[in-house]
């Protein structure tokens, strides 16, 4: 048992998020290159009277404060799993954004179960976690794991992808979300009206070689996100953000998973760093943060 713990965990960007056709169970079939970034939350751990959660943060509008946030929901998912009960009080500092295409909750969801395995004295390793974690949701796997992987089904059976060296990226704030179901439904709307006949999803070989190679070039000509469209249809605004990183020296754009971020990779940190003072300068974000990837799942600080 363990009085106090503490995990860090990192958002996601998509690299490749490819949309199959609407199933009948209502999901699509994906293939989601997930790579994690270093714009982290971290989630504190203490014993309790049950499940409460606290939210700390400067854009924290719109998360749960009750049983209804996914860090909760994760504690109480895996003591029902370990036969314990699922007392626990928890800390969320956010810094990724909220509603924001990063993965924020399924982080946060992620981070609980390491945070609660340690204090319930649990394996980290123990399979309850992983069951947890795709029982939660499709990117909750993946913030547990971290690093370069691809996510095929829902996006929950993971394989991860060795990548040479680190990538540089620029991650540009919108102010308010977009749902993700909302987004999904807009895809699918698109497609139908436009009399797209969707096959199924495919990774991408160039996308593989690149990150194979650390080639940040050939990675950028890569990025492909099939819910880009989607998103720039309910927030246009966004095809200016994207413009305006291209313009400032960008060697990828994309909308981040389903939106509003947008992700930008550089050739390098400096440029990075200069290239989130011109979007930030530029008016078309609510504010530009620079990170790298890859970087660990949810690790215990
Ligand atoms: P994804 O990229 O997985 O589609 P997202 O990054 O767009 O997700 P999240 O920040 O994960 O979106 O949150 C989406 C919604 O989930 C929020 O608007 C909020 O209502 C709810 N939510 C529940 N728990 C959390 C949490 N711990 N942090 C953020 N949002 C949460």
């Amino acid at each position: 048992m363990n009085a106090r713990t503490t995990v860090r965990v990192p958002a996601k960007v998509n690299l490749q998020l490819a949309v199959g056709p609407l199933r009948d169970d209502g999901y699509h079939d994906l293939v989601n290159v997930f790579h994690a970034v270093s714009l982290f939350d971290e989630v504190t751990a203490e014993p309790g009277a049950g499940t409460t959660v606290r939210v700390e943060g400067e854009s924290i509008e719109g998360v749960p404060v009750d049983g209804d946030n996914l860090a909760a929901r994760a504690a109480r998912m895996l003591a029902a799993r370990l036969g314990v009960e699922p007392d626990v009080s928890l800390t969320i500092r956010k810094a990724i954004p909220v509603a924001g295409g990063m993965a924020g909750g399924s982080a946060d969801a992620a981070a609980a179960l390491v945070a609660c395995a340690r204090l319930w004295g649990v394996d980290p390793t123990s399979p309850h976690l992983y069951e947890s974690a795709a029982a939660l949701g499709s990117d909750v796997p993946f913030a547990l794991l971290g690093g370069t992987a691809v996510g095929t089904g829902r996006g929950e059976v993971l394989a991860p992808v060795e990548t040479v060296g680190r990538f540089h990226w620029v991650f540009a704030l919108a102010d308010g979300g977009l749902s993700t179901p909302a987004v999904y439904a807009e895809c699918d709307r698109l497609r139908e009206a436009a009399g797209v006949r969707q096959g199924p999803p495919q990774a991408s070989p160039d996308l593989m070689a690149a990150l194979a190679s650390g080639d940040a070039e050939a990675l950028g000509a890569a990025l492909h996100n099939d819910l880009q469209d989607a998103a720039l249809s309910l927030r246009p605004s966004l095809a200016a953000t994207l413009a305006a990183g291209r313009e400032s020296g960008a060697i990828g754009a994309l909308v981040s998973g389903s939106g509003p971020t947008c992700a930008f990779l550089a050739e390098s940190e400096e440029r990075a760093v200069s290239l989130a003072a011109s979007l930030a300068g530029a008016g078309v974000a609510r504010s530009a943060v620079a990170a790298h990837g890859p970087v660990p799942g949810a690790t215990v600080i």
